[in-house]
């Protein structure tokens, strides 16, 4: 049974007030709060066995060590991976991404190789992939996005030629909330001969994932937007694939022997985690996936699809608000514009409501000009806002609106 209350009074910071308001967070989709159970996991990892991981023989480093590799445990049964050694522990979903590019890359991309993105990809998704192009000689194509927010899937056959390396493509848009068909294009992709990345970072906090079922060839995810800590994130490979691939960054932890004049290099995962790890962050992670395992993500994916089709359904009925996309399947993030009004003037009136919303062009720049703007205003659920939330928003929108709005 999905408590709603319990739920909230895990999250002290909800009681908040802003401007003389309750705070009305609607920015989950740049970060979500976190519950109080990680930050006390943290808190008790600090006060109780803080020690550097897999270097010690005394007691507190064995503890901490297997705390880390239980949390190891949890993220690679949260996606279901095959095994433990195809998790690796990054800062977040960019730096797997960029890992991924740099690594891949070394090893497999060449000059005349090309590499696929969509038109929906965040930054993250985009860039270290255009890096990779010029410093391999290789080229950058881009599968384009509907009016309604969708893939425009039947351009595959003319976009996945011999010379695609691989496909990285969001599991769901940061902007519009499009869930994308990834099974259908991992095997379009992987009948061509290339690779497939999936930047789940607007996924996994969602929906539940099984890369195994996906057959994917990376995943990526940040903590952050998952209840947990900053400063952690996954790169879900598969093994045999990262087993092919050379190391990103040298330093501790990821070497076997060094000398001046060779070195070899550690086992997965270690061989791609150089340095000392945010070893407590990871154990925070570890924390939050049993904190989602505990309610349940098909529970979750039911309480957020009602909350975001309730939102969609208000404000697709409100006169001069204009909603971008339109896909069937969609995560709850929602993004509009309220045309005559720049996104940063409504999203400060909101603040001064209590209400967090996001505006800018979210890091999605050729999505924005896909749709004409510069900016959007966004917002994003997570399972503990609430439909009083949405009239409250609605109201303050109404407020934009006469406000602001030229036309009105
Ligand atoms: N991809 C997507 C789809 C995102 O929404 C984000 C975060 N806004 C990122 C990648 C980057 O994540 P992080 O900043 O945690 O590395």
């Amino acid at each position: 049974m999905f408590n709603l209350d319990r739920i909230r009074e895990e999250f002290p910071i909800l009681k908040e007030r802003v401007h003389g308001h309750p705070l009305v967070y609607l920015d989950n989709g740049a970060t979500t709060q976190r519950p109080a159970r990680v930050i006390n996991k943290m808190n008790d990892a600090y006060l109780r066995y803080n020690a550097n991981v897999h270097r010690g023989v005394h007691h507190l480093s064995n503890l901490c060590t297997d705390a880390n590799e239980r949390a190891r445990q949890r993220a690679r049964d949260f996606i279901n991976a095959q095994r433990a050694e195809e998790i690796i522990f990054t800062r977040g979903t960019t730096e797997s991404i960029n890992l991924a590019a740099y690594s891949y890359g070394e090893a497999f991309v060449r000059p005349g190789d090309e590499i696929l993105v969509t038109g929906m990809e965040h930054h993250a998704n985009i860039v270290p992939w255009q890096m990779l192009c010029e410093r391999k000689g290789a080229t950058l194509k881009v599968i384009p996005v509907s009016d309604s927010g969708e893939l425009l899937v039947e351009e595959l056959p003319r976009l996945l030629t011999p010379a695609t390396r691989l496909l990285a493509v969001a599991h769901a848009s940061n902007v519009l909330g499009t869930i994308n068909p990834v099974r259908q294009l991992v095997d379009a992709a992987h009948a061509a001969g290339a690779r497939v990345l999936i930047d789940g970072a607007q996924a996994v906090q969602h929906l539940p994932v099984d890369v195994q079922a996906l057959d994917c060839d990376f995943y990526a995810f940040s903590a952050h937007k998952m209840y947990g800590p900053t400063g952690v994130g996954v790169l879900y490979g598969k093994r045999e694939l990262l087993a092919d691939m050379p190391p990103w960054q040298g330093g501790g932890e990821m070497i076997k022997e060094v000398s001046f004049e060779r070195t070899t290099y550690n086992d997965l995962p270690f061989k791609f985690e150089a340095g000392t790890p945010d070893f407590i962050g990871v154990i925070g992670l570890g924390e939050a996936i049993d904190y989602l395992s505990s309610i349940g993500m098909s529970a979750i994916a039911a309480r957020e699809e009602a909350l975001a089709s309730r939102a969609r359904e208000r404000l697709r009925a409100l006169p001069g608000l204009v909603l971008h996309g339109d896909a069937p399947l969609a995560s709850p993030v929602i993004s509009f514009s309220i045309p005559g009004v720049h996104p940063l003037d409504a999203g400060t009136l909101l603040d001064r409501l209590g209400i967090a919303v996001r505006t800018g062009q979210m890091c999605a720049e050729p999505l924005m000009h896909r749709y004409g703007v510069t900016s959007m205003i966004r917002v994003s659920f997570a399972m503990y806002n609430t439909f009083e939330e949405i009239d409250i928003l609605l109201d303050g929108l109404q407020r934009v609106i006469a406000l602001l709005s030229p036309s009105r």
